[in-house]
């Protein structure tokens, strides 16, 4: 069998790897393209869109739930999950072959199949062999594998995107980003929600005083939360699956319809023959340099989610993508910078945030001021009737720099944005008091939460 040559492959169709095609197609590189399911990847097919179409409908109950506050009477919601499933699928059926032939116009030959390396340079998908002078592996992340027994019995965000039938009843092993945004949809479609965490806070990685405001606005809508939880086993009993775990030292037992792993995601490189192309890893963990570039391999570079170094955030993977291109066409000297990079938990209302917690912040020694508020007495939230209304901000004392912004409600999923820019950019806390913002805004409020 022949190989054919290009000057680059990528293995993976979605953001990161679609990231990568628009500089190499710019300098007139021939492209490559693998991909195992469907274009486009995890965020349009199976993750951020679909997820967001779900998320919008637990808007719309919340708004229900809140009509009286503005005077208006309205019965109890009934709300059809086949149908909103079915308007999910319609909303993003059409994404992988609009990207198709978006590739198809940049000039990349898409291939379907599965790829893994056959050498240093080289990589085997179906009966075909592609040797290339690059090759970016972009195969994103999947459901972090759970040594439980009856591990088998979970279901993942792929299913609670697909399912027609509402459950009665859902557990979340994990109180990461998915449980918590699927578990606040279910909930307030009447689905009873439990979240069971193995560590002491829910979302482990963000700040503290925020995720206490969302687990108590979980609580509020009638989520059950436990932290600290030791799940033993899963098992079919009475027609429904039983989950046993211990809790404070005592074992105790719950049963659901489904039970969802929600222990976060995993970089997908494990089956990808990495051994034969000497990439060094560890840990299921590909080594890359600032360049995202293998230690190993210098033919090899990684981006997305299947890096182990950054979060998994589809823009961000985009992003990742672009400078590996630009890597590519221009010698491995461009880095990510990653000041700045907002992020939101998509529950009703949303927890967002940028930058240092206050104990990271702490904890690197910084002297801070940390501005605290609750703003469910200010006007904008009351308009809205919001139910939590919560910011922090923290601001480097010698500077005036933006170190961190946190949010729970008050459309925090936009604010951040700002914050984002001026953590970026260094525009500093009194800079930021200094714009004129539109009036009657949310954002008009970031004048007023320095006090
Ligand atoms: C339920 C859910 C909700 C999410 N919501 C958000 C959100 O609101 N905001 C946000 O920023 N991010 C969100 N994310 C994360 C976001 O989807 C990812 O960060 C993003 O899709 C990563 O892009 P990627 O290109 O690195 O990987 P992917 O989009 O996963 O693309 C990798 C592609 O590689 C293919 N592949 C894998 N192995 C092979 C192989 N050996 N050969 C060929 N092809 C292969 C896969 O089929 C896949 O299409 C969410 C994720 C999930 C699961």
């Amino acid at each position: 069998m022949s190989a054919e040559q290009f000057d680059v492959v990528i293995i993976g169709g979605g953001n990161a790897g679609i990231g990568v095609t628009g500089p190499v197609r710019r300098a007139g590189m021939s492209v490559a393209m693998i991909e195992a399911r469907d274009l486009g990847g995890t965020c349009p097919n199976r993750g951020c869109t679909p997820k967001k179409i779900l998320v919008a409908a637990g808007h719309a109950l919340h708004q229900i739930e809140r009509a009286r506050v503005h005077k208006i009477s309205v019965g109890k919601p009934r709300l059809d999950w086949a149908a909103l499933i079915d308007r999910e699928k319609s909303m993003i059926k059409d994404i992988p072959a609009n990207l198709a032939r978006a590739m198809a116009h940049r000039k990349v030959e898409v291939i379907a199949g599965r790829a893994t390396f056959a050498g240093p340079n080289a990589i085997h998908v179906g009966d075909r062999v592609l040797e290339a002078k690059h090759i970016v592996i972009a195969t994103g992340s999947k459901p972090r594998p759970l040594a439980i027994p009856g591990a088998e019995h979970m279901i993942t965000s792929d299913e609670m995107l697909s399912e027609r039938s509402q459950p009665p009843s859902v557990i979340f092993v994990g109180g990461g980003v998915i449980s918590l945004e699927f578990g606040h949809v279910y909930a307030r479609a009447g689905t009873d929600v439990t979240i069971l965490e193995a560590l002491p806070q829910l979302l482990p990685a963000m700040d503290a005083d925020a995720v206490a405001r969302l687990q108590a606005e979980s609580e509020r809508i009638g989520i059950r939360v436990s932290t600290m939880v030791g799940v033993k086993r899963i098992e079919r009993a009475n027609g429904k699956l039983r989950l046993v775990f211990t809790h404070d030292g005592v074992e105790h037992a719950a049963e659901a319809d489904r039970v969802v792993n929600g222990a976060g995601r995993v970089a997908d490189v494990d089956t990808l023959d990495l051994a034969k192309a000497n990439v060094e890893q560890a840990n299921g963990r590909v080594a890359v340099d600032a360049h995202l570039r293998s230690t190993s391999n210098p033919s090899v570079y990684v981006c997305g989610d299947a890096l182990p170094i950054s979060p998994q955030l589809s823009a961000l993977a985009t992003y990742e993508g672009d400078i590996v291109g630009r890597n590519i066409v221009e010698g491995a000297r461009h880095s990510p910078d990653y000041e700045g990079l907002p992020t939101s938990v998509y529950t009703v209302p949303a927890l967002a945030s940028v930058g240092l917690t206050e104990a990271a912040a702490r904890q690197e020694g910084l002297a801070v001021d940390v501005h605290v508020n609750d703003m469910l007495g200010w006007f904008s939230a009351k308009t809205y009737a919001e139910t939590v209304s919560w910011s922090k901000i923290i601001v480097d004392r010698g500077n005036d720099r933006i170190l961190g912004a946190h949010f729970v409600g008050h459309e925090g999923q936009e604010l951040v944005n700002a914050f984002g820019l001026a953590i970026k950019f260094g525009i500093t806390a009194s800079q930021l008091r200094d714009v004129v913002y539109a009036y009657p805004t949310f954002s008009a409020d970031i004048k007023h939460m320095f006090a």
